[in-house]
């Protein structure tokens, strides 16, 4: 049997460097890695000429809205938006309706995803209800492969219940995942506090409310010998506390959102609420911060956020509409665009390192050799786009980037061998 696929003429770029070469797929796994590799008879083959030929990238953090908020999106809209942005793995966040909290909603999500074109995981809520209450029944959907915990929308504000379910999670093996925010500091809130919201009359979220949950989770960590991932970190306090937490041997890591490295709180000026997400958008010095954590490894990985909403929803006064944008078509783009960091190093926290953390080595991340799982995506680092929101594959359309050009753009994607995304056009 030939290889049934043939990505001809690209650089193929990993965690052990790059090298030209043409990579060959056969039965869902890596075949071949070769300079001038033949196409077998009946094999397809994808041009990559001028392309990077990467691990698939994968998102930590994406909110699916499947089950309860199917006008939003659906796990099959936002795993085809998450192909066609180079994504081959993306971990759904528990806040739907019902949320993931049980084993049987865990089941039903990945039902969902069986046949999508990206693989789905999910992470499972911390408490029940992510009430922050009571602990949710962890285990159990720890045993049907849940890596990931997070009251996401939420954080965990009782201390003491937080250091419980670290020492529950360092025993099951998996991660909590923590939404830094204090509920009574950010009461009221609806942009960063600051300048901008003084000048607007909006009322203010301090950065304070991040800041703060983010020590006294490195504290636990360190109480507990548990490892906590940060999501979505966005102000310079943060980010220092993680570098320290680091520094110290404490078992943490950090995620950052591309619009915390790419809009600062000004854009709310507009009071447009595509502008309105959570944590908000923060001022300049904070975005400096969080580039700073993302050239220098504070920060472990880009995760997207993706947030959809119905377009009734966001057209609603700014004070009133909910958070979050979309973002899984984007994220590749922006970070190729917006950070001044080696391509290889911005795969690095799109692929590789946000692999590990949500414990899918080995399935996704690399590296591109010969028995490992086809999961990947081919980018043309040059070419230019205009992100147009009526053409986003996703189901909303509540992207703040309308009308702006990027640079770098996904030409490929390829899950289990199979070419999901072919000339940026989704097969399925
Ligand atoms: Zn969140």
């Amino acid at each position: 049997m030939g290889a049934e696929l043939l990505i001809r003429g690209g650089t193929v770029v990993d965690a052990t460097g790059s090298r030209r070469a043409d990579v060959a797929v056969r039965d869902g796994v890596v075949a071949t890695v070769d300079e001038g590799l033949e196409a077998p008879k009946g094999a397809s083959v994808l041009d990559a000429e001028g392309c990077v030929v990467a691990p698939g990238l994968v998102d930590l953090h994406a909110h699916l809205r499947q089950p309860g908020r199917e006008e939003a999106e659906t796990v099959d809209t936002g795993a085809r938006a998450a192909a066609l942005g180079g994504f081959t793995a993306v971990v759904a966040m528990p806040n739907t309706d019902p949320p993931i909290d049980s084993a049987g909603v865990v089941r039903e999500v990945l039902d969902l995803g069986a046949a999508a074109p990206c693989d789905v995981r999910v992470a499972g809520a911390i408490t029940k209800g992510r009430r922050g209450g009571e602990l949710a029944p962890m285990g159990e959907m720890a045993a049907l492969g849940v890596r990931l915990f997070t009251d996401d929308g939420a954080g965990v504000q009782d201390a003491r219940l937080m250091r419980r379910a670290l020492e529950y999670a360092s025993a099951l093996g998996v991660v909590l995942a923590q939404h830094c925010e204090d509920d009574e500091l950010a009461a009221g809130g609806h942009m960063h506090k600051g300048e901008w919201s003084s000048r607007l009359g909006i009322p203010g979220i301090p950065a304070e409310a991040e800041s703060m949950m983010v020590a006294r989770d490195v504290a636990l960590a360190r109480l507990t010998g548990a490892t906590v991932h940060f999501l979505h970190l966005s102000t310079a306090g943060s980010v220092a506390m993680v570098r320290a937490a680091k520094a110290a041997g404490i078992g943490v890591t950090a995620e950052a959102a591309p619009h915390h490295f790419t809009l600062t709180d000004e854009a709310v000026a507009s009071y447009d609420p595509v502008f309105k997400v959570n944590p908000p958008l923060r001022p300049p010095a904070d975005i400096e911060a969080v580039k700073a954590g993302l050239a220098d490894g504070t920060i472990d990985a880009i995760a997207t956020d993706h947030a959809p909403h119905a377009q009734e929803d966001k057209e609603q006064p700014f004070d009133q509409a909910p958070p979050g944008m979309l973002g899984l078509e984007t994220a590749l783009a922006l970070a190729l665009t917006e950070l001044e960091l080696p391509l290889e190093q911005v795969l690095a926290l799109l692929s590789w390192r946000p692999a590990r953390i949500a414990g899918l080595t080995g399935q996704h991340g690399g590296p591109v050799a010969e028995g490992s799982s086809a999961n990947l995506c081919v980018v043309d680092p040059a070419a230019t786009w205009v992100v147009e929101p009526e053409r986003l594959a996703s189901r909303s359309r509540n992207t703040p980037y309308a009308g702006r050009k990027l640079t770098g753009r996904v030409r490929h994607t390829i899950l289990s061998g199979e070419p999901v995304v072919v000339d940026g056009e989704a097969q399925r």
